[in-house]
Order: structure tokens, then C-alpha cells, then sequence
């Protein structure tokens, strides 16, 4: 069965122009031009220009590394301005067959981005492109972007964000995946679509979502038991740039895959992002107290209780690190004990140690259950 794919921020364009940058680019359809931009005075060719079509219907995508927005160089070619445009991504289940399909929906006014929208239909029988997107959210498996792929992946799994960003590294031969719902959603559960990788490689956009996305992705990973994620940091990336952007700049597969690598700890991570940004019920029960930074989670018996009782992963074990004020899950494993006694991994900084068994149904902050370590 074929899926609608257009390229992402690819657009429809008459024939006219299309065949006429055909021939003015030596017929060279799917592959990215790198030519002068029309839309300023170019002294370098700062244009990426893609020429492809879906479906027999001719569409272009184009990026100015110089800054140019995608309407002022639309008008150059002698388009009409398009106030709209419409990148579509098909995720498939495990077995390969259809999901569901994300939309990025971005609506321009006078050359600027006005907005950016995202939605998740289902497409309906026998269409390319009529959608369903009525309470897809419900119907839908929250599922890795090129799942099959992932699954079958031998060598090293990278994570970036956003469709767009992994069809980079696809179409260089990598295994590139990210999270339907964006960085924010990272979900704990996707470590068992990816534990097998040889190497686990995250690649964040360079802004704050995307330390907060690394994170995420990295606590995740490391409280399963995943020893190693990296972070591949790119080189010259201006803020709110990505992989996407890093290539249009006329970086090559070859020169990603020599960057070196940061191996990534749990001391490397922040601590006021353990949990900010999530959503889960039992999370918003915590009480926070507020940080230069944002807030945090207090260190107050009640939440500590709730954190034993609720955390998918920290169930059972965790500490306080005064010196920074932090709630952590201990770093290396301490035998399991009858509830109420724990055994001492000799740590200087923790001077709170709570263990508790995984499943005691009730944590009573007056009885005995809590040492000092
Ligand atoms: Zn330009």
C-alpha cells in the first residue's frame, strides 16, 4: 500500500515552474540543490532547494541558510503566496503495518510564520489524503517514529527531534527515530522499542526543549539500566537550530558520524528536570517549591512516600542529596533488605537514605520505617 509523503515543508507548485527549475538544475529531481538564493544578494550559494513530486503532483522545498523566509523566496520564483503548508508523516507499527499519520501544519503571513500546528489522523479508507482526526489520540498507539526500522536496527539508534530530523539521517542510511508528540513526551515505555541498539545517540535541538528533551530521554533511559547514552553535540548550530538546519549548512553524514561523542551520566544531568515537565497524575500531586531555575520537588515526607509508591522506576530506593538539595535515585544498587533497614553505599553526600518494599501498600511517616543514613 502507498502512503501520502510529502517532503517536509514541501509545497505544490504549478508546472510550469517546476519544469522550468528542472531545467535550469540539470533535471535533478529528489535530491537537495545547493544554488543561489533569489531572495537576496547571494555572493555563496546559500539556497537548499529540493525538487520532487507525490503523487504526479510537482512540489518544491526550499531553505535559505542565509535567513531568508520561505514566502520571500517563493515570490522570487513567481509563486503565489502560499499561506499555508502541510508535512505529512506516516508511523507504522511494529509489523509494519499503517498507524497513523502526524501533520505539521505551518500558516505564513507576509513572510512570516504566523503559527505551527500539529495534528494526528488516522487516514480514511482507500485516501491519500483525507484524514480522520477526531479523538485520534485515543485510538492510537503511542509509538516510535520508523518503529519496524528501530526494531531491527543492529548498529546505533539515533534520537532526534522531529520527523523532519530523522528523515535526515534516514535517508543517509542511519536508524533515526523521535516521539510523536515532541521531545515533551517522551515516554518511558519507548527504551524497550530501542534497548538493543549498539550505541544510543541523542541529538537535541539547541535550545532549551531540547536539553529538557535529552533528559528526558536520558533519565529514562539510565533508570532502566541503560548504561550508555550519548549526546552528539553539533558544531555551529545558531539557537533553535537542529539537525535539519546543521545539514542545509553543508554539513555531511560523514562529518556527524567523526564528532565526538558525550557519554552521558545521571550526575550529568540536571536535577531540577527529574520530573519537571510531566504530566502524570501521581507527579502533580508532589509538592514543589520554587527555584531560581523554576522549581523543584521539596524534600518533605510526603513526597518522598509518594515517590516510592508511585515512581515507575525509583520505586523502592531513592535519596536526598543535600548538598544539592536534590531527590535522587541512588546511583548504584543497594541489596534489597527487609522493609525499613537499609545497607549503606557509603556516599558523603547523602544524608537521607529511605528504602522501602515495592510492594508495601502504605507508607506511615510516624512509624519507624525511616533511618537516618
Ligand atoms: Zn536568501
Amino acid at each position: 500500500m502507498k502512503y501520502k509523503t510529502y517532503a517536509p515543508g514541501s509545497i505544490e507548485v504549478p508546472k510550469e515552474i517546476y519544469q522550468q527549475l528542472l531545467s535550469e538544475h540539470e533535471q535533478k529531481l529528489d535530491s537537495w540543490l545547493t544554488v543561489k538564493c533569489p531572495a537576496h544578494d547571494d555572493q555563496k550559494a546559500s539556497l537548499g532547494l529540493l525538487i520532487t513530486q507525490e503523487q504526479g503532483r510537482p512540489r518544491i522545498a526550499v531553505h535559505c541558510h542565509a535567513g531568508c523566509s520561505n514566502e520571500e523566496i517563493y515570490k522570487e520564483l513567481g509563486l503565489e503566496y502560499p499561506t499555508i503548508e502541510e508535512s505529512y508523516w506516516d508511523y507504522k507499527k511494529a509489523n509494519g503495518d499503517y498507524s497513523h499519520t502526524k501533520l505539521k501544519k505551518e500558516i505564513f503571513k507576509n513572510g512570516v510564520r504566523k503559527s505551527k500546528s500539529y495534528a494526528i489522523g488516522i487516514r480514511k479508507k482507500n485516501s491519500f489524503d483525507d484524514y480522520d482526526f477526531d479523538k485520534v489520540f485515543e485510538k492510537t498507539e503511542d509509538i516510535l517514529y520508523n518503529l519496524p526500522q528501530v526494531l531491527k536496527a543492529t548498529d546505533d539508534i539515533y534520537l532526534v527531534e522531529g520527523e523532519k530530523c530523522a528523515d535526515e539521517l534516514i535517508k543517509n542510511g542511519l536508524t533515526a527515530t523521535t516521539a510523536c508528540k515532541g521531545g515533551g513526551f517522551w515516554n518511558p515505555e519507548f527504551v524497550k522499542s530501542i534497548e538493543h541498539a549498539n550505541r544510543i545517540i541523542i541529538i537535541p535541538d539547541n535550545d532549551d526543549t531540547g536539553v529538557l528533551y535529552l533528559n528526558k530521554i536520558s533519565k529514562s533511559l539510565l533508570d532502566k539500566g541503560y548504561e550508555e547514552v550519548y549526546r552528539l553535540n553539533l558544531p555551529g548550530l545558531d539557537k533553535k537550530e537542529d539537525i535539519y538546519d546543521w545539514f542545509r549548512k553543508g554539513n555531511t553524514i560523514e562529518e556527524l558520524q567523526a564528532l565526538a561523542l558525550k557519554q552521558i551520566t545521571v550526575k550529568d544531568l540536571p536535577a531540577t528536570t527529574s520530573f519537571s515537565g510531566s504530566s502524570l497524575a501521581w507527579q502533580k500531586k508532589l509538592e514543589m517549591r520554587p527555584t531560581k531555575q523554576g522549581s523543584q520537588i521539596a524534600s518533605t515526607l510526603n513526597n518522598y512516600a509518594h515517590i516510592l509508591q508511585n515512581h515507575p522506576t525509583w520505586k523502592g530506593v531513592f535519596a536526598e542529596n543535600l548538598m544539592v538539595g536534590e531527590i535522587v535515585k541512588l546511583a548504584s544498587p543497594i541489596p534489597k533488605v527487609d522493609p525499613g533497614r537499609m545497607a549503606d553505599n557509603g556516599s558523603d553526600l547523602i544524608a537521607l537514605k529511605i528504602w522501602i518494599h515495592e510492594n508495601y501498600p502504605e507508607l506511615d511517616p510516624s512509624t519507624d520505617m525511616l533511618h537516618d543514613g
